[in-house]
């Protein structure tokens, strides 16, 4: 760090530009430390459990309240991408704190097939077990480098109180809840 004589802090100016350059190695580990909820996304052609597709997603957000709007962005990379493009809607189901088996398994990793039970709102796929369902409908898909934003209007929502899953620098964490409850009366 260095103080320059008009008062203006130039932080790391000794280090190379390259040092601290936006690599996707030092995004995914600088945006890790950004906590997260997981979730996991789904979607079918059709009200069959056959036709069901789901993956795990951290990069979720909430939009807009009114109307009710959220995102999910989606690599281009994943099936998911293209399963969501066709049926133009898509379920998030925020996973409890009990839940990270499932979302390895949605993620490719373990695979867990007997743990996974689907529950339907109007016509989306949602998990069973889960703190949180939305379903939506796709109103605008955004490419976005080598992701979709995927912004989704809530057409129904459901919630349960309970602990979450957290993701923080690439592990999964337990939310430990100090203080009071109902800080903002959510
Ligand atoms: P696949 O890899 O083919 O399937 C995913 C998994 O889901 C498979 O193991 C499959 O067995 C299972 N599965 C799918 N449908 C069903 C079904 N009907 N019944 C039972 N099992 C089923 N990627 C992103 O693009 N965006 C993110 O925000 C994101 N966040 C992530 C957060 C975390 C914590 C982790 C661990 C991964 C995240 N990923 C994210 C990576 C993403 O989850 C994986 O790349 C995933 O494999 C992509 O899924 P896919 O659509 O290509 O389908």
């Amino acid at each position: 760090m260095v103080r320059m004589a008009s008062g203006v802090i130039t932080v790391d100016a000794d280090v190379d530009p390259a040092d601290l350059a936006a690599t996707p190695l030092r995004m995914r580990k600088a945006l890790g430390r950004f906590a997260s909820g997981v979730t996991i996304v789904t979607t079918a052609e059709s009200e069959s459990e056959d036709n069901v597709h789901g993956m795990t997603a951290n990069a979720f957000t909430s939009v807009s309240l009114d109307p009710p709007l959220v995102l999910v962005s989606i690599s281009t990379r994943a099936r998911m991408d293209t399963k969501i493009a066709e049926t133009g809607r898509y379920g998030v189901s925020i996973l409890a704190g009990d839940q990270e088996p499932l979302s390895l398994h949605f993620a490719g990793g373990t695979q867990q097939p007997d743990l996974v039970r689907f529950v339907w709102r109007t016509g989306v796929p949602l998990l069973e077990g889960a703190l949180v369902h939305l379903a939506c409908t796709v109103i605008d898909s955004h490419p976005a480098g080598d992701h979709t934003l995927h912004v989704g209007r809530v057409d129904q929502l459901w919630y349960d109180d309970g602990r979450p899953l957290v993701f923080y620098t690439g592990s999964f964490r337990a939310l430990e809840l100090q203080g009071r409850d109902d800080g903002w009366g959510f």
